[in-house]
């Protein structure tokens, strides 16, 4: 938390989505309403189906909320911002497979509109900090899914965007792979100071990543708690995950989410 200081790059208001077709009304989100300040790492948690996605989804500008707002360093959002990654949760479908890797990387900074040299520095060293500097030449599909998902973060990173959101990035990968994942992302973090705000289903990956979790409510969705997250800044996964507060803190998180379905079926009885 000491890298926090104190200004807020992102503010959420009231944001509530009702997607309303094909004769089928869902209220994904109520009334979502948090801060993210610069530099931090905020974690948001809750049941599948709560409307995470679709959560992130308005924050990027890639959906448009039925009410409420967005916005980025004082601007409201209307559409994907620039300064602003995504790294979805199906990195499969995230890279294109007629591109190679260093390529994959590069293309938005084409976009960007950023000269030659400065976009192969860049895809350079992004490439490394996720320790694929070998792999520019290959072929997404060439690669296990692990690296594919770090060939995501690296175009993400090489965008240098001020807010980096994570949408359950390590979901479908294998235990070992994620946790490894989970370190990358704290590192990069600690020594970049970007703003992240990641979400997850998983509550143990919440409270490992996480300076700050909020905790969102079952459909419709609001925030049911934001809980500090008072672990040390160097965190690994053998010593922080067995410490008695982060088994505190785990419990706090779970109960509210067990809270959280349970009002959630209350009011939607199926
Ligand atoms: P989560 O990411 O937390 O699992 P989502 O944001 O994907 O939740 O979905 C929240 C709710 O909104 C779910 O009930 C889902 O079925 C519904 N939903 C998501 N996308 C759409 C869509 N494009 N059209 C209609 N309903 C949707
Ligand atoms: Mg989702």
């Amino acid at each position: 938390m000491k890298r926090v200081n104190g200004r807020s790059v992102l503010d959420v208001r009231g944001l509530s989505k009702v997607y309303d077709g094909s004769g089928r009304r869902v209220a994904a989100l109520r009334e979502v309403t948090f801060t993210v300040q610069a530099g931090e790492l905020v974690c948001v948690v809750g049941p599948s189906g709560c409307g995470k996605t679709t959560l992130l989804k308005c924050v990027s500008g890639l959906l448009t909320p039925t009410a409420g707002e967005v916005t980025l360093a004082g601007r409201r959002v209307d559409g994907p911002p620039p300064g602003m990654a995504f790294v979805f949760q199906e990195y499969g479908r995230s890279l294109f497979p007629w591109l190679r890797v260093g390529a994959n990387v590069e293309l938005p900074l084409k976009q960007k509109g950023l000269p030659k040299a400065r976009r192969r520095a860049l895809v350079a060293d992004a490439l490394e900090s996720v320790g694929l500097a070998d792999a520019a030449g290959a072929y997404p599909w060439q690669l296990s899914g692990g690296m594919q998902q770090r060939v995501a973060i690296a175009r993400a990173l090489a965008y240098e965007p001020g807010v980096l959101l994570m949408d359950e990035p390590f979901a479908a990968v294998d235990a070992q792979t994620r946790a490894d994942l989970e370190d990358l992302v704290r590192r990069l973090w600690r020594e970049r100071g970007m703003t992240i705000l990641f979400v997850t289903h998983d509550i143990d990956e919440a409270v490992y990543l996480g300076e700050r979790v909020i905790v969102l409510s079952a459909s419709p969705t609001v925030v049911r708690e934001q809980l500090t997250v008072d672990l040390p800044d160097d965190r690994d996964q053998v010593h922080t995950r067995v410490a008695p507060r982060f088994a505190a803190l785990r419990t706090q998180v779970y109960e509210q989410i067990q809270a959280a379905k349970r009002s959630g079926a209350a009011k939607t009885p199926q």
